[in-house]
């Protein structure tokens, strides 16, 4: 069994900062992921990010990736990549199936002192008739064959959602070389950045507000026309209003979820709320679940963006630190405030009160929680 001080699960923004963090005071982190290439969703972002200039926006995703694997590698974080944590055992033994160099696969067993869980997302998908067709897929898995394997999913396609990962994958399949048929929102208007939007606008890409898929027809066992209609405030569609539209290529931008299978495997406590994307498990101001040394981080504990998951990261690390003995109490707990003083900037912008407030619900359930006894 190999034992760690640290094991971080997930080498996102969220998963990087938190070892960078920790490294930086004394800490040996070890990361494993299970992409056979680190860094989470920032490689498969080409476009320059959105966000504060404090967290590089207007640099690609990919290069502020390559800054963070350099900062890993300088500090000696040991990362294991093509590496998915599988099964959580009490006195946080982790179980691991890493693929070693010949192709084969081993199982490793973890002691880990402490553990972040900064495992990201999974998208939503929208159910329609004929939504498992193939050629109907999430937009972020469309991103993920264009941007990271080099593969066009389809010549004519229709994108679900005009929120940024819409819009974003929208135009970077546009740059791949796909004709964007349109994108339809259920929304009366777009819901992702103008900035976003107009880059689409400018290219003649209709986008149809007030209008949902209706249905996806399929030839020769792949999707080859979608039904779009205008939905009703009830969600009923609007009799006579639907468009044939063809295409060859579905994607669903309808938002995502914390993937955090691993947080309830370990018996952390969990909270809902729609604006963190769902269930998500609580936390301290410190980043730690219900489960002592337990710690999470970035989208696996409610859906923002990467600026959020660094700072998140930044307090997890830190925390850790402080608890291995590596960090002064005083010196840490500026340190975590500093990071929320940033996080309590960055919530002001896009939907900044309703994230403040499922942000804030979510450390009063821990409280509730850890303190009623519940
Ligand atoms: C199209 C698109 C555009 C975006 N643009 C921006 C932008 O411009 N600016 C911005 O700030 N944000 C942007 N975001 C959001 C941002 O990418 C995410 O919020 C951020 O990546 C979350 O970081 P994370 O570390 O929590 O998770 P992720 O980056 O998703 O990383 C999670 C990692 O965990 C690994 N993992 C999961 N489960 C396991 C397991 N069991 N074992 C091992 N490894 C596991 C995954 O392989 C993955 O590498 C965008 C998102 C998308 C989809």
């Amino acid at each position: 069994m190999k034992t760690v001080e640290m094991l971080i699960i997930g080498s996102g923004p969220a998963g990087l900062s938190a070892a960078i963090e920790a490294a930086k005071a004394g800490v040996r982190p070890l990361i494993v992921d299970a992409n056979p290439k680190v860094g989470g969703q920032l490689f498969k972002q080409i476009h320059k990010f959105f966000g504060s200039s404090m967290h590089r926006a207007g640099t690609r995703g990919m290069n502020i990736g390559k800054i963070f694997l350099e900062q890993c590698n300088e500090l000696g974080v040991e990362i294991w990549q093509d590496c998915l944590a599988m099964g959580y055992y009490e006195g946080n033994v982790v179980a691991v199936d890493r693929r070693l160099e010949d192709g084969t696969h081993k199982l490793f067993e973890i002691q880990a002192k402490t553990i972040v869980i900064a495992t990201g997302a999974s998208e939503n998908s929208v159910r329609f008739p004929g939504w498992t067709l193939p050629g109907v897929m999430g937009a972020g898995a469309a991103q993920t064959m264009i941007n990271y394997n080099r593969v066009l999913p389809g010549k004519k396609v229709l994108m679900i959602g005009s929120g940024n990962v819409g819009l974003i994958v929208s135009y970077q399949l546009m740059q791949a070389g796909a004709e964007i048929v349109g994108i339809v929102e259920a929304l009366p208007k777009i819901n992702g950045y103008a900035v976003h939007a107009a880059k689409l606008v400018r290219e003649g890409v209709p986008i149809y507000t007030g209008y949902t898929v209706v249905q996806a027809t399929a030839e020769k066992e792949r999707v080859n026309k979608a039904i779009i209609g205008k939905v009703n405030p009830d969600w009923s569609i609007v009799p006579g209003s639907e468009i044939a539209l063809d295409v060859d290529t579905i994607c669903m931008g309808a938002g995502m979820k914390p993937l955090s299978g691993f947080a309830h495997m370990a018996g952390c406590a969990f909270t809902f709320d729609r604006f963190l994307g769902g269930r998500a498990p609580v936390h301290n101001e410190k980043m730690e679940t219900t489960v002592s040394g337990i710690y999470v981080a970035g989208d696996s504990t409610g859906i923002e963006e990467a600026n959020t998951a660094i700072e998140e990261g930044k307090i997890a690390g830190t925390a850790i630190a402080e608890r291995l003995g590596y960090l002064d109490p005083k010196d840490a707990d500026a340190a975590c405030t500093a990071a929320w003083e940033r996080l309590a900037g960055l919530r002001q912008g896009h939907n900044g009160d309703i994230r403040t407030r499922a942000k804030e619900g979510q450390i009063a359930k821990y409280r509730e929680i850890m303190e009623g006894g519940n």
